[in-house]
């Protein structure tokens, strides 16, 4: 018998979620339904979940899954190049496949179909309402960009896709990181230790990531996973410390990933070389940076790039390294959740349940 219906998170306010029973809906010729086995959490869970990024309620939160197609389309199947029982990872964004984005080959920042249109976004009142990754099962859309995963991994270590798509995409293909390049990350959570991974994969020369006092256990994680360096800010001199390491050159890319704080975007600036690139990828909530000192963009020759989202080809890396079994991921998974534990699940990696410290975390909506 296939399933009617499917236990789904939905989100109806800040800081307000309740477990419902949502009917599946049927899927023509051009969509499919996905059987959830993980869905990733990441800062922006959080986000939503307190209400700081503007969404429409209700609806299902959820926008890194990993999952078993249940039902596919024939037209879809033949699309996507998958079928049923093949596990795939999905891309957050769906794009409209017209605009000037999309066309110009700039999807993951299409706004065709009105706002950011992507799972965990779209609300409950848009049929089939099943678009966020916090339930049993979900909707795919016809514009679905789907990648296939081999099956005989772990899906807790499997979903990490995502944050480590996010570290291809933010320290190796913007940058163009390559061999010989001295590469500084600014924040040893998630997304910089998947930073670390993907400039470590891309034959960095030299990785270098910075802290605060209470990161410890993370700044050991980084250089578990291929960092040369790793640095205290609190404890030590940064700007002298990035000094010492390049022999007075500074890095050639800085990767900023660290949440909230403006500050290390200005710090930056001290820490790059002339020519170098720098990537900022991490959200201050709408501050302004106090102490940004244009002058040295202008006299170092500053590259300074914005990186938001993923592209499909930063998510084939990824996968691929996944699925090379070379890296040790686990080193980095901290916590699996139920789907009845979402709320837990997004408190821990926002740091709100003492004595819990979050990397990566994932749900596991069936057990
Ligand atoms: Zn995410
Ligand atoms: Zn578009």
């Amino acid at each position: 018998m296939p399933p009617q219906t499917t236990r789904a998170v939905v989100q109806t306010g800040p800081r307000q979620l309740e477990l419902r029973e949502l009917p599946i809906p049927d899927i023509d010729d051009e969509s499919a339904l996905l059987r959830v086995e993980a869905c990733g959490i990441c800062g922006s869970d959080v986000e939503q979940y307190t209400g700081t990024i503007p969404v429409r309620w209700p609806l299902i939160p959820g926008h890194e899954p990993l999952g078993i197609i249940e039902r596919i389309g024939d037209r879809a199947a033949q699309r996507w190049g998958v079928n049923v029982g093949d596990r795939v990872a999905v891309e957050v964004l769906i794009p409209c496949g017209h605009c000037r984005a999309c066309i110009e080959g700039s999807y993951h920042v299409c706004r065709g179909r009105g706002g950011m249109f992507g799972y965990a976004y779209v609300p409950l009142s848009h049929p089939p309402g099943l678009w966020g990754a916090y339930a049993e099962y979900m909707y795919l859309d016809p514009f679905t960009i789907v990648h296939k995963v081999r099956k005989d991994i772990p899906a807790n270590i499997a979903v990490m896709f995502n944050p480590l798509g996010a570290g291809f995409r933010w320290a190796v293909e913007i940058p163009d990181t390559g061999p010989g390049d001295t590469v500084l990350i600014l924040g040893p959570g998630q997304r910089g230790l998947a930073s670390v991974i993907a400039a470590h994969a891309a034959g960095a020369d030299q990785i270098i990531v910075t802290g605060l006092t209470r990161d410890a256990k993370k700044l050991a994680i980084a250089k578990q996973l291929g960092a040369d360096h790793v640095i205290d800010v609190e404890q030590e001199d940064a700007r002298q410390r990035v000094a010492e390491i390049t022999n007075g050159r500074g890095a050639d890319v800085v990767v900023e990933v660290s949440a909230y704080a403006p500050e290390p975007v200005a710090e930056a600036l001290h820490y790059v070389a002339t020519g170098g690139r720098i990537v900022l990828a991490g959200v201050k909530g709408f501050k302004g940076v106090p102490d940004f000192v244009s002058d040295l963009v202008v006299v170092k020759e500053i590259s300074i790039k914005g990186a938001f989202g993923v592209t499909s080809r930063s998510y084939r890396s990824a996968i691929r390294l996944i699925e090379s079994g070379r890296v040790p991921l686990a080193t980095m998974h901290t916590h699996n959740f139920a789907l009845e534990d979402a709320e837990l699940a997004i408190q821990t990696l926002a740091g709100e349940r003492p004595g819990e410290a979050s990397i990566h975390s994932c749900l596991l909506p069936h057990g």
